[in-house]
């Protein structure tokens, strides 16, 4: 049996006159990879922030596990298990690798935990655990990548809202990525995928949502988009 673990209602986002969303439904079921692709500007990290609380709907539900997200703080939804892993990595370039994966694990106080977490993500990620006493500026682009990745574990997520992990990054880094994100999700963690790389994203998800200016125009199982003819002619050149 599929249980919701996400399920969005009728979304619109505003920014100021600008409507970024207009009347999305989307759902994505526990042990789920879902993916959402579209063009720039079609609204996709809109769909994450809404979801991170990170901005406000203008109308609509967003109700994980049941429970209504609309009027919580961004740190209560990183409490009830979400975590999001924002376009262009967002990691704090003049702390070390070590002080950005504590700081992803600000809503804790187990510190063996925490540390154990650490250990387990650089076994995961080994480039990191080699760097660990690094500034995080001077990872390259796909390091980054991944400490923004193992930082939003380290609130121990059961929904992670990943925003184009393979933007600019070498075809061999996304490969890495990308398999990292498949062992995430065989290991229980549920996935929300933007990605402008629609056919890796379309290859990796279970389902995935086509968002065309603000609106949810194709969904369907990721197989079957993959073969979809708008979808292929659009979004997979
Ligand atoms: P990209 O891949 O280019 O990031 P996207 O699909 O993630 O695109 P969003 O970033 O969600 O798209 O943007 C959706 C729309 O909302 C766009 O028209 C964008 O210009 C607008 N927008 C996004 N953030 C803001 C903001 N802070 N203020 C005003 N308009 C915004």
């Amino acid at each position: 049996m599929t249980t919701p673990i996400l399920e969005i209602k009728n979304l619109s986002v505003k920014y100021g006159a600008i409507q970024a969303l207009t009347d999305i439904n989307l759902v994505v079921n526990q042990g789920e990879i879902v993916t959402l692709i579209g063009a720039n500007g079609a609204g996709k990290s809109t769909t994450l922030k809404a979801i991170s609380r990170l901005v406000n709907p203008h109308i609509g539900q967003i109700i994980y596990n049941g429970q209504q997200l609309n009027h919580l703080t961004p740190d209560r939804v990183v409490h009830l298990g979400i975590a999001h892993s924002p376009e262009g990595r967002r990691i704090l370039t003049r702390q070390t690798i070590l002080t950005n994966l504590e700081l992803g694990a600000y809503i804790r106080s187990d510190r063996l935990g925490i540390k154990a977490d650490i250990e387990r993500h650089f076994l995961t990620f080994p480039r990191l655990g080699e760097r660990r006493n690094q500034l995080a500026g001077t990872l390259s682009g796909g390091e980054q990548q991944m400490l923004a990745i193992a930082r939003a574990l380290m609130s121990r997520p059961k929904l992670l809202l990943l925003d184009e992990p393979s933007l600019g990054l070498a075809p061999q880094i996304v490969r890495e990525i990308f398999s990292v994100i498949r062992q995430l999700n065989s290991e229980g963690v549920t996935i929300l995928l933007v990605e402008q790389n629609a056919t890796l994203a379309l290859q990796t998800a279970n389902r995935g949502y086509v968002l065309e200016a603000g609106e949810l125009t194709i969904s369907g199982v990721a197989s079957e988009l993959l073969n979809d003819e708008r979808v292929r002619k659009a979004y997979l050149g």
